[in-house]
């Protein structure tokens, strides 16, 4: 161990986490596959398989078009979000899903870096608003409880490291332990959110422009949610930001 840290000395904490990786050699976070860097935790394969959100999308809900222009989709011409708009890094695909499966549900928390690293090359979060306040989407405390953090909120972390005052994590409280949305219709998804969340405090969100960050958009259920209940308690305007987000055709 010595030389390990004779190493630091001698090249300092920038070469901390190289170092680290000498330990623990990272792997890709889809396949497992060894690398042998670390700034992007994918193999060559793998990243391949990866798709940013590019344009064109609907300027709404920032869902892809395979061509054409930017403009706003059937489903926001017709419905009303709470949400002014959301975007998105990736697209979430197979390479994705295993890489978000493995932050929530195997703690590979070394991933979020690689995601701040996607989050920073990313089109479409450049149109999000500057917020005051970012707040992750909570998790209910049962499930917090078993999983020990809510991904959420490590994102939100990881993507905005100099806005870490403006991370509130408790500004919403999920009250109601609701079942998981995968499987459920559009109607089913409403109605098992129905009262979920709660603002518990008024004066975290009142008046103040908000960024709900959450990991994946699925059929924007959960988020629309959140953003109604904001928005009730007073905050001005709502936007989205998640790591990945459903695209069939992509
Ligand atoms: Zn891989
Ligand atoms: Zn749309």
């Amino acid at each position: 161990m010595n030389s390990i840290f004779t190493t630091i000395a001698a090249h300092g904490m920038h070469c901390f986490h190289d170092l680290l990786d000498l330990l623990f050699p990272p792997s890709c976070l889809s396949c497992g596959a060894s690398l042998l860097q670390s700034s992007i935790l994918f193999c060559e394969s793998c990243l391949k398989k990866i798709k940013f959100v590019t344009e064109p999308y609907c300027t709404c809900c920032g869902t892809l078009f395979p061509s054409g222009e930017n403009h706003l989709c059937g489903i926001c011409l017709v419905s009303k979000w709470s949400f002014t708009r959301a975007r998105s890094v990736i697209v979430y695909n197979e390479t994705a899903a295993k890489a978000i499966f493995g932050l929530k549900f195997g703690g590979r928390k070394a991933g979020l870096k690689t995601f701040k690293n996607m989050k920073e090359q990313s089109v479409g979060c450049q149109d999000l608003i500057s917020p005051d306040r970012i707040i992750p989407v909570p998790l209910h405390m049962n499930r917090l409880r078993q999983r020990g953090f809510n991904q959420s909120l490590l994102l939100a972390r990881a993507f905005f490291p100099d806005q870490r005052n403006k991370i509130i994590k408790t500004a919403l409280r999920r009250q109601r332990d609701t079942i998981a949305q995968t499987g459920l219709t559009g109607l089913s998804r409403r109605k098992n959110l129905r009262d979920a969340f709660v603002v518990e405090k008024k004066d975290d969100v009142s008046g103040k422009k908000i960024l709900l960050i959450d990991d994946v958009f699925t059929t924007g259920t959960t988020v629309n949610e959140c953003a109604r209940v904001l928005k009730q308690a007073g905050a001005e305007r709502v936007d989205v930001l998640t790591l990945a987000r459903v695209a069939e055709k992509f």
